[in-house]
């Protein structure tokens, strides 16, 4: 009976925060899945329709309105552009967790979130030895962007172009960091995240340098777990709650000033979710010391633009969603990359807009997904640049995957790779 009171107030929270549309379909215009498939069920107005009356669709087919909510990028350019201020994010990621908490997890879902993400040490070592084995199940393909493809017809490899694990992941090249406060007067405490501790230790490394350059004591603990983004898109609350736990322990045991992520993905959900939709404590981790780590260099180091030169390097910058919609910090990575001399930003002749990773959505709805990064990668290729760059470890990879599919031989790069190599 407990869960069944638990469940009407879900819904009827659910309910609450569904009253403020008005249905108009200003989301149209906006949603990247929408632009593709033209499907009133893939828009924004349309889920929410679906989400109003939650509670009789889910007895009747859960499994499609499980279906219909995954196909969703959340990417958030729906909800920045609401005349409503309706709170899209909110409400998908609280419709996930009920209809996942009404059909159960998968066994795969029950396995990453339950037994490997809580963890982190287990996690690490299984992708250590991956690490050691890729190499026999890939090949390369494309040299400049790194990307190797499946030799075999593996599922979930197989038409991907990949960047692969990387050999010796940042955990095991700086095992933990603690220094003092430098001549900055600052100390950060820095959260890599999976992506950038996995794939691209190169981005945390180069985070490291900067913070070293500009004297800011770093604090970066041992044993750190996922930000939980992966369970709670999923609809997995009871994970999520757990990683937070892990991570508000391990990060509140010291003083420190900001949280830091290269992340974009990260920041936004250690900002903005971990408050909305974990119950317990947060500890030192308030929302208002955590930041992205192009916001912190300028807004707190004050990092500025270099002078123009000539010949410099053209470099295509990507708004990760995560940025610019959840957290609106478009001018400080564009800044960054002019802070190191010699490279010029150039913007994308589409504007900003998604890359079609969305997570999961990738996961799931590869061919989708594939076919909005597709545009982004022809709007690097026009744009001149001979970089691509962006703040989100995630972009990274799908910016890799499609410009190397579409024979477009750009190196893509973190940011502050790019600000790095400069000092
Ligand atoms: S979500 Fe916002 S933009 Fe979309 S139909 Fe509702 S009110 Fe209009
Ligand atoms: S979050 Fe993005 S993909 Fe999802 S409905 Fe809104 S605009 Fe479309």
């Amino acid at each position: 009976m407990a869960d069944i009171k638990q469940l009407a107030d879900k819904l009827k929270e659910l309910d609450d925060l569904l009253t403020r549309c008005m249905r108009c379909g200003m989301c149209q215009a906006q949603c990247p899945v929408f632009a593709r498939t033209g499907r009133e069920t893939d828009v924004t107005r349309g889920k929410l329709a679906l989400i109003s009356g939650l509670g009789r669709k889910m007895l009747s087919d859960p499994e499609q309105v499980k279906e219909r909510l995954e196909r969703c990028l959340l990417c958030g350019t729906c909800q920045v552009n609401c005349p409503s201020g309706v709170q899209v994010s909110d409400i998908f990621l609280r419709a996930r967790a009920i209809i996942n908490g009404y059909l159960g997890l998968s066994r795969s879902e029950k396995i990453i979130f339950r037994s490997l993400l809580t963890h982190p040490g287990l996690m690490n070592r299984l992708v250590s030895f991956g690490a050691l084995f890729q190499g026999l199940l890939s090949k390369e393909a494309d040299s400049t962007i790194g990307t190797s493809c499946a030799r075999f017809n593996v599922p979930l490899s197989k038409e991907r172009h990949f960047k692969k694990l990387a050999a010796k992941p940042l955990h095991k090249q700086v095992k933990s960091l603690d220094s003092s406060t430098g001549s900055s007067g600052l100390r950060v405490a820095f959260f890599p995240g999976c992506i950038t501790d996995k794939i691209f230790p190169e981005t945390g490394l180069a985070a490291l340098k900067i913070f070293k350059h500009h004297e800011v004591g770093v604090y970066m603990p041992e044993g750190q777990a996922c930000c939980g983004i992966p369970a709670l898109s999923a609809g997995d609350s009871k994970a999520f709650s757990s990683l937070v736990s892990m991570n508000v322990q391990l990060f509140s045991s010291t003083q420190w000033d900001y949280l830091i992520t290269p992340c974009a993905t990260c920041t936004s959900t250690i900002r903005n979710l971990w408050p909305e939709f974990h119950n317990g404590d947060l500890g030192m981790v308030r929302p208002e010391k955590v930041m992205d780590a192009t916001q912190f260099l300028m807004d707190v180091l004050g990092v500025e633009p270099a002078d123009i030169q000539e010949n410099q390097k053209k470099i295509a910058y990507h708004d990760p969603c995560h940025l610019r919609n959840s957290l609106k910090i478009t001018t400080q990575p564009r800044s960054i990359i002019s802070a190191a001399k010699g490279n010029a930003v150039v913007e994308l002749p589409g504007g900003p807009s998604c890359c079609g990773s969305g997570g999961s959505f990738n996961i799931k709805h590869y061919e989708l997904s594939a076919d909005i990064g597709r545009q982004k990668a022809r709007d690097i290729a026009a744009s001149g640049a001979q970089v691509a760059a962006t703040a989100c470890p995630a972009c990274m990879l799908q910016l890799s995957d499609m410009l190397s599919k579409e024979n477009i031989s750009i190196p893509v790069k973190h940011v502050l790779e790019i600000y790095a190599q400069s000092l």
